[in-house]
């Protein structure tokens, strides 16, 4: 793979440089403090798996921007898409006037989601407006209210979306009141509760049978792989029966695969690796190769729930993002980009996954495919979470020109979200800095 970027991590000046400081004075006096960032350097150009500075500097990028560019950043075919459509139209707008990517990738989504029935689909902007529109789409065709959501779980940062999202710091601290009729149930996270798949979904169906009702639930909502959370993989089974108990008492079981879809596991979709076939997936990120657009594809029956008009927006759809996501899927099936997944797995457990007999503060390797993490304890028997560690490492990384993201309600676990195109040398030498700081500092 041809890339305009040297594939390669290097440092030249003080971290951060000169130009990232000039923007940083002036971002203290113009941008708001309620925007937050990981790195203090600013970027100017990025290219596969390189983040390049405005001074020079380059990093290597485990974050895609938080798993938007799993297809690599300004991947050619996305980018050329993005020119031709923009010189076509930059807006158009289904409600208005309807034209045909819209109907594409549409199309093209309900014959990559799982399972084998009718399916349509609907586009929006971002994650947060896809998961308040499998809300409105699952209480319309229920005729029901209560929405179940899951410990650990993010959702979005528009108001339904808080309510369904479990941290409060610094997703909700100050932002309330929130929407009503959400419910928290407990969720399987295999390392801490040490129960099987059957049993943490016999106290989640427990919980909502005596809590909720099942016949007052409209929809069960849950990440397949948890990601702000900790990048929590359910014990096998967990999902499954989850499903049976949605289908038997008529609840939508819907699957947000924001974070985990696209790909980013190995598979379109991270449902597939345990067989199950949601009602409704929530799809973002990695759909577009960086553009803003959302989907919700589902059952055709119930995505046909609303009345005309009642779902929708001025940018959804948007002709550019479109043909970039129509790019994006296509160079997935073409450059073979789920098996590349699956090498950055194999790769990251393999330098990883010693570690755990290694170093007493290493509690877990965990994941699937390209969407994986470690957890950082304080000891292996207590399990306290250990989030200074994981500051000081990542601080390290930084200052060598690797770029790590936190997750983790406790913020004790580092999440590895590389684009997919990053090379094994690359992928290597990043992993190689974190080996070396934990080390260090265990
Ligand atoms: N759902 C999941 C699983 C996510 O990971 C995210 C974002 O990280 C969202 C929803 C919200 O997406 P957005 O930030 O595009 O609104």
């Amino acid at each position: 793979m041809e890339f305009r970027l040297e594939q390669k991590r290097e440092i030249v000046t003080e971290i951060p440089g000169p130009k990232s400081l000039e923007l940083k004075q002036r971002r203290d006096q113009y941008v708001s403090a309620s925007v937050g960032s990981a790195l203090p350097n600013y970027i100017e150009q990025s290219d596969g798996a390189i983040l390049r500075d405005v001074d020079g500097n380059q990093f290597i990028d485990f974050g895609a921007g938080i798993g938007v560019t799993t297809v690599g950043n300004a991947s050619p075919k996305v980018v050329k898409a993005i020119q031709d459509a923009a010189t076509q139209a930059t807006h158009l707008q289904i409600n208005t006037a309807p034209y045909g990517s819209y109907i594409d990738l549409c199309q093209k989504l309900t014959e990559i989601t799982p399972g084998d029935f009718p399916k349509k689909a609907v586009l929006f902007n971002s994650g947060a407006e896809a998961l308040e529109n499998a809300v409105k789409i699952a209480r319309k065709h229920t005729g029901r209210d209560a929405i179940v959501v899951f410990d650990h779980a993010f959702h979005g940062r528009t108001n339904l979306t808080m309510a369904m999202t479990s941290k409060s710091m610094p997703y909700k601290d100050g932002f309330g009141p929130f929407a009503p009729e959400i419910y928290r149930a407990p969720l399987s996270y295999p390392y801490r509760d040490e129960l099987s798949g059957a049993e943490a979904a016999a106290r989640t169906i427990d919980m909502i049978d005596k809590q909720v009702g099942a016949k007052n639930v409209a929809a069960i909502i849950i990440e397949p792989l948890v990601g702000e959370g900790g990048f929590i993989v359910p014990a096998e089974g967990f999902l499954p029966a989850l499903v049976e108990f949605a289908n038997e008492n008529g609840i939508v079981f819907v699957a947000d695969e924001v974070q985990a879809g696209m790909s980013r596991t190995g598979k379109w979709f991270c449902s597939e690796w345990e067989g199950i076939e949601p009602d409704l997936i929530t799809s973002a990120k990695g759909i577009a190769g960086g553009m803003p657009l959302s989907a919700v594809v589902g059952r055709a029956e119930i995505m046909d729930a609303s009345h005309a008009g009642g779902i929708g927006g001025t940018y959804s759809g948007n002709p550019v993002a479109n043909a970039a996501a129509l790019a994006t899927i296509e160079a997935y099936e073409t450059e073979n980009l789920q098996a590349e997944a699956l090498r950055i797995e194999k790769t990251v457990r393999e330098v990883l996954e010693p570690l755990v007999a290694e170093l007493d503060v290493v509690g877990e390797v965990r994941g699937r495919g390209a969407m994986l993490a470690i957890e950082l304890v304080k000891d292996s028997s207590s399990k306290t979470p250990n989030p200074e560690l994981v500051k000081t490492v990542v601080a390290d990384a930084i200052s060598q020109g690797v770029l790590f993201l936190t997750c983790g309600t406790y913020g004790n676990v580092i999440r590895f979200l590389p684009p997919l195109v990053m090379t094994d040398e690359l992928l290597r030498d990043g992993l190689s800095v974190l080996v070396e700081s934990l080390r260090k500092h265990a």
